[in-house]
């Protein structure tokens, strides 16, 4: 058994600078980071009117932690329970479950992989104040994302190209199947008034600097870099942003990236709104196509290191699963996921811009995909019941059990 210290945040002198400019915390210590993020989302609070309880935060494994509970009283979630390890946050609309032991938790049956593991005190349910700060906040609260434009124009990233296939399937090439998605979705994005800017239109070799640097010259837009997976009994979408500073990778065995390197990089000035877009998009695909929720997850990959407008890297599907790989090589189920992009883009420019309240991922919860637990399940001591689970998901995943 162990026991946590209990501290209670105190105000930092460095918050009234940092209300004015979010970025310039990652100046400071990570420590203090951490410090300064819950004590600009309780500021947030005091500034909407919104009662809230105090955060406190709780030392754990070395790092600041909060628990689920509070988590329940800030967000005002009016119902909260804990079995064990399990953990239930319920409200109008919106809902969190998660347990203790493993690293990750579903906003609206969404799931998202965490960056620090969840841990379990005697008393409560513990999740890092990271994990509070960069996902849990902007996906509830996309309104509130400091700094987030109202978009004009989608910088749509088809991956692979030329020389460059991608991974393959039993139909085709990744390339081509990306480059399908992404004109799909430019159509559906002009046809709801966004100006579309594409890394590649043909089947051109474009380098990863390169497309970076086209994104690079558009403001007032997101990036969305469309992929797809292949590997030996893998199956299902994922989603990335690129991974706070700090914070090691928590990329699937699929898309194994060095967890060593955790510094800074251009695109996590857009941290909060990074995680916002991905959320869309993910919560999108889930709720048009039947398909496998391998979650929202942070990594380093090159074209989001850089970036200076909101980005999202999608893996849309396994190319060498039987029946994904199948749905994949038809036109139809293409259409089905630019369509999903499209309608993200539209889901995340309203979140940011006030024209709607609640969760960026509501949608997802009115239309679960089969296998995703409704946020009104019993969460229990059950294992995952995944009714098309895939052979090697991740490690994160059976450490949970
Ligand atoms: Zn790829």
């Amino acid at each position: 058994m162990m026991s946590f210290p209990l501290r209670s945040l105190r105000p930092l002198p460095f918050l009234t600078a940092c209300l004015r400019r979010w970025d310039c915390a990652f100046t400071l210590r990570r420590v203090q980071l951490l410090r300064i993020i819950l004590a600009f989302i309780l500021a947030s609070a005091f500034v909407s009117r919104v009662a809230a309880e105090d955060w406190k935060v709780i030392r754990a494994d070395g790092r600041d932690y909060v628990s689920f509970a509070n988590v329940a009283q800030f967000y005002r979630f009016p119902h909260y329970t804990r079995v064990s390890r399990s953990v239930s946050l319920r409200g109008d609309r919106r809902g969190i479950r998660a347990q203790a032991g493993t690293s990750e938790f579903s906003i609206n049956g969404v799931r998202f992989f965490s960056d620090y593991p969840l841990l379990a005190n005697p008393e409560e349910n513990l999740i890092s104040a990271t994990d509070v700060a960069k996902i849990i906040e902007p996906v509830l609260r996309p309104n509130k994302i400091s700094g987030a434009k109202k978009i004009d124009t989608v910088v749509l990233d088809p991956g692979h190209g030329g020389d460059d296939s991608g991974t393959s399937g039993p139909w085709d090439n990744e390339k081509n199947y990306a480059l399908d998605v992404a004109l799909t979705a430019r159509e559906n994005l002009l046809r709801a008034g966004f100006k579309v800017e594409m890394t590649r239109v043909r089947d051109d070799s474009v380098s990863l600097e390169d497309r970076v640097a086209f994104a690079n010259r558009f403001s007032n837009a997101v990036f969305i870099s469309i992929h797809f997976n292949s590997a030996q009994g893998g199956s299902g979408v994922e989603s990335y942003a690129l991974a706070p500073e700090g914070v090691p990778s928590n990329a699937s065995t699929e898309n194994h990236l060095s967890s060593l390197d955790t510094q800074w990089y251009q695109g996590n000035a857009q941290d909060t709104a990074n995680i916002a877009l991905a959320a869309a998009v993910h919560g999108s695909i889930l709720s048009r196509v039947s398909v496998f929720d391998r979650g929202v997850r942070h990594a380093r990959f090159h074209v989001l290191r850089d970036i200076k407008i909101p980005a999202v890297l999608v893996e849309a599907g396994f190319l060498n699963d039987r029946i994904e790989g199948a749905h994949i090589a038809t036109p139809q189920y293409r259409q089905q996921l630019g369509l999903a992009i499209a309608q993200a883009v539209t889901t995340y420019n309203r979140a940011v811009n006030f024209q709607s309240s609640g969760p960026i991922i509501v949608a997802a919860a009115t239309n679960l995909p089969p296998h995703a637990h409704s946020i009104t399940d019993s969460l229990g001591e059950a294992a995952p019941n995944w009714s098309n689970p895939p052979q090697k998901p991740s490690a994160a995943i059976h450490s949970s059990n």
